[in-house]
């Protein structure tokens, strides 16, 4: 289950914004996020959620059973660190939990995006593995701390579990060596990033890579 965590210093929010104009923003990065992952088809009818964590602490998030290409102001609400409304009507994104672990166990945190694209269900669904193993990909450095397509790099597979908290005690002990976010086995992918902008490239990166391996399982090799 997460922990806590101490109200955040850096994220990136002008200091000059007040609390309600950084609010503002806050839901308009997700509006415009959850457009993007709808013009990419990765969050097909109400699937995935989004979130954004504010200098008070406040966690913006989706609301429930909302569509992602289409979301109003009022359908982005606010959570604690512990997943409970603070703000807004309606039930938090039912995977609520798995946005406030990633935010407790990395404080510089401020996105979290998730989706169900066809190249993650499909290929995590697919294989036995517990992670799909990348190298040579010039995209891999899109994330964070790499600087060359020399490397090779690991996405967790887990599998999925419609019980959320026991869920997060499954992606709990694989957090602290995740350099690119994790894949829920038949279900999508979890990824975020210091900034809204950040955790979109990660997401368009990762889908990318995922949509290479699917392409080479259709080429002999
Ligand atoms: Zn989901």
């Amino acid at each position: 289950m997460p922990e806590g965590s101490a109200p955040v210093q850096d994220l990136p929010f002008p200091e000059v914004l007040g609390v309600g104009a950084e609010w503002d923003v806050a839901v308009c990065d997700i509006v415009r996020a959850g457009q993007r992952l709808d013009r990419h088809g990765w969050v097909p009818a109400t699937a995935g959620n989004l979130s954004h964590r504010l200098r008070d602490g406040r966690i913006a998030i989706t609301r429930s059973g909302c569509h992602k290409g289409f979301l109003t102001g009022d359908e982005v609400i606010a959570v604690d660190a512990g997943g409970a409304v603070v703000q807004g009507e309606g039930r938090p994104s039912a995977e609520t939990l798995l946005h406030t672990q990633i935010y407790a166990k990395f404080p510089e945190a401020a996105a979290v995006l998730h989706g169900h694209s066809v190249a993650s269900t499909v290929l995590s669904l697919a294989l036995r593995e517990d992670a799909l193993v990348f190298s040579g990909f010039e995209l891999l450095k899109v994330f964070e701390g790499q600087h060359t397509h020399d490397t090779t790099l690991r996405l967790p597979l887990v599998d999925n579990d419609q019980d959320i908290a026991r869920l997060c005690t499954v992606v709990e002990p694989l957090l602290p060596a995740m350099s690119m976010g994790y894949v829920i086995r038949g279900h999508g992918v979890y990824v975020w990033g210091n900034s809204m902008d950040v955790a979109l490239a990660r997401l368009e990166g990762l889908e990318f890579l995922l949509a290479c391996k699917l392409e080479q399982r259709r080429i002999p090799a």
